[in-house]
């Protein structure tokens, strides 16, 4: 792999930025963080192990990360390195757009590795939910990457933070700030997690879920379908490439095809058992123990033998 000059890392008010850097360091002989946000963040940048820190000034009152895309655009334009990397977040993600948009580049997104091959950036991404991967090459201009920001880089030696003129920013202030209601679910953390799929006839029915879940001492969780599309568990609750990743002792797939958007958020389970009318369903291919049944029966039963195996 070839080493180009610089690397430029966008930072939007998050030192959190491990993943940046670990991208950005085998493809620059220079790693350059360009930081939108507070003092403390770009303090804490320059103690990453970076070798250089333009920071706009601290942000006046009201005046979010995603105001400063032009500003961020401009710089980068200016420089003209090679790659740029910044957080796969909602800032990052404006800030990469402005970026993007000052150097006629795309944004890509669903980046799962970096390199250099001569004088082109080779980009792998995950495409179509997550089920195939696409190689990309930039052949010429500025490759615009978002990435897993990562956590906090361990502090070292410090590089000296240059302050700079951010010039015109966007001119949106925030006038309000709520904090959404949380679902009281932790999926990541429970040993036992039951799922329901588009197998369940009516909202009602969940009853019987709920029932189970609360006899295997677990948690209620579903496909995308039940929560994205008739609503009747909260979006916190859906498994799969663009929900929950979980990590259960045991995952029981109730009505649930076993789609491969949905599998790869329980793949990680050490028991997977499947509850399926259909024996020809493709979560049979993938589970440990398998039950072809109506759910209306089976789930019953399942509760009945979960309480008399924990009395
Ligand atoms: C880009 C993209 C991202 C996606 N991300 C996700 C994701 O993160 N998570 C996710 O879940 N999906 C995701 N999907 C959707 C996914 O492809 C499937 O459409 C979805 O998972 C199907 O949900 P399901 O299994 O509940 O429904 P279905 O596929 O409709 O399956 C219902 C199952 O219930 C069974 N059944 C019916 N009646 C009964 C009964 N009485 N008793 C027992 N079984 C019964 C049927 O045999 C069937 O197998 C995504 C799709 C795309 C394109």
């Amino acid at each position: 792999m070839n080493v180009s000059p610089q690397a430029w890392i966008v930072v939007a008010d998050d030192a959190s930025i491990s993943g940046l850097l670990e991208a950005a360091r085998p493809l620059a002989t220079t790693v350059v963080a360009l930081v939108v946000g507070r003092r403390s963040v770009a303090d804490a940048v320059a103690a990453s192990g970076v070798d250089r820190v333009v920071w706009f000034g601290e942000p006046s009152d009201g005046t979010p990360v995603e105001a400063y895309a032009p500003a961020v655009g401009r710089a980068i334009a200016a420089a003209a390195p090679r790659v740029v990397i910044g957080p796969a977040t909602d800032a990052g993600r404006v800030l990469l757009g402005g970026v993007a948009a000052a150097t006629q580049a795309v944004v890509l997104v669903g980046v799962t590795s970096l390199s250099l091959d001569g004088d082109q950036v080779v980009v792998e991404r995950a495409v179509n939910g997550g089920i195939a991967l696409r190689t990309d090459r930039v052949v010429a201009g500025t490759a615009v990457v978002a990435l897993t920001s990562g956590s906090a880089v361990p502090s070292g030696a410090p590089v000296a933070v240059e302050e700079t003129d951010p010039g015109a920013l966007l001119g949106v202030r925030v006038t309000a700030r709520r904090v959404s209601e949380r679902v009281g679910v932790d999926l990541g953390s429970a040993k036992t997690v039951v799922g329901i799929g588009r197998g369940l006839k009516a909202r009602d029915d969940l009853a019987l879920l709920e029932d189970l879940a609360q006899a295997a001492g677990g948690e209620l969780a579903c496909s995308r379908p039940l929560a994205e599309g008739v609503d009747w568990l909260a979006k916190e609750r859906y498994i799969g490439i663009s929900g929950q990743t979980i990590t259960p002792d045991l995952y029981l797939a109730i009505g649930i095809s076993g789609q491969i958007q949905h599998m790869v958020g329980v793949r990680e389970a050490k028991t997977i058992v499947a509850v399926n009318s259909d024996p020809k369903a493709p979560v049979f291919r993938e589970c440990d123990f398998g039950i072809v049944g109506d759910l209306y029966s089976v789930v019953p039963a399942l509760a009945a033998a979960f309480r008399s195996a924990r009395s």
